[in-house]
């Protein structure tokens, strides 16, 4: 199986990669961990990746290309592999394309994760609080001031690819706000739908994290469902009574207002009357 993560920088692609490795035995492809790698060990493409990491940029095509397709050689990847970090840009899938054409492998998929950027800053800016907090070495590209950056060059090179793969019938897309384990169960049901992987390993695995299984919460709202039901009908009949009570209410106030209405008439034809007979007694006193 070959796969695509897709997503911004701290959208949980690294963390969801290494599950789908233990998960279905692949290897995980990460241009950053091997950028990173190249940098500390001081080798050429090492030394030219330096600086733009740090700035939070793009590390040329040509030199992620060139790191993807040797590695993809490599027996162990004979299995399949999940990129994660790559393709980065338009040019870069092209090149993927090209590379695994020649290779005689096909993608099954692309997997994008989809998240809230304003969230992205925060968990990204309580991280670096806590590694400092421990005393511990913090990304010199993980901070907030740099993360604002990647995520402009990913919004810039690396969404276009949403569309690039969506026209190729490639692209899934996974909220990745959701809990970690959710992502995954996701992430496989995807996979099982599109064929990518076997039921079988969906069995096997189900027994650990159990992706078939009903999640505490949908378990949950399964057993209220029941009473929710009653609630509603118990609330259908509350609003049934008050219906019926609104309408004897309205029958008595419209009977009572009828009732008002005729008693002032009465009074009004009983004053009309006296006065009537009253002037009828002084034309005839006057006569006299
Ligand atoms: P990551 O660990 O995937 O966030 O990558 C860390 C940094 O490595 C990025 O900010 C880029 O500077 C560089 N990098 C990783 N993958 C690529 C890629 N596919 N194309 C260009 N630069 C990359």
């Amino acid at each position: 199986m070959r796969i695509i993560l897709l997503g911004p920088p701290g959208s949980g692609k690294g963390t969801q990669a290494q599950l789908l490795v233990r998960r279905y035995g692949i290897i995980q492809l990460s241009t950053g961990e091997m950028l990173r790698a190249a940098v500390a060990a001081g080798t050429p493409v090492g030394l030219k990746a330096k600086e733009i990491m740090a700035s939070g940029g793009l590390v040329p095509d040509d030199v992620v290309v060139g790191i993807i397709s040797d590695r993809i050689d490599q027996p162990d990847a004979k299995n399949g592999f999940i990129l994660d970090g790559f393709p980065r840009t338009v040019p870069q899938a092209e090149a993927l394309d090209e590379l695994l054409k020649r290779k005689h492998l096909k993608l099954d998929a692309v997997i994008e994760l989809r998240v809230n950027e304003s969230a992205l800053l925060s968990r990204v800016e309580t991280r670096v609080a806590q590694m400092r907090e421990r005393g511990e070495e913090v990304r010199l590209d993980d901070t907030p001031e740099v993360l604002t950056k990647r995520l402009a060059s990913y919004r810039s090179q690396t969404e276009p690819l949403i569309h690039y793969y969506s026209e190729r019938r490639k692209l899934s897309t996974i909220d990745g706000m959701m809990a970690i384990d959710e992502v995954t169960r996701a992430i496989h049901r995807q996979l099982l739908a599109l064929g990518a992987v076997e039921p079988k390993t969906h069995a096997r695995s189900a027994a650990k994290s159990g992706p078939a299984k009903k999640t505490k919460t949908a378990k949950k709202s399964a057993k209220k469902s029941p009473k929710a039901g009653k609630k509603t009908t118990r609330a259908a009949k509350t609003v049934k009574k008050s219906v019926k009570k609104a309408g004897k209410g309205a029958k008595k106030a419209t009977t009572k207002t009828v009732k008002m209405a005729a008693q002032r008439t009465a009074k009004k034809a009983v004053k009309k009357g006296a006065k009537k007979a009253a002037k009828k007694v002084t034309k005839k006193r006057a006569k006299r």
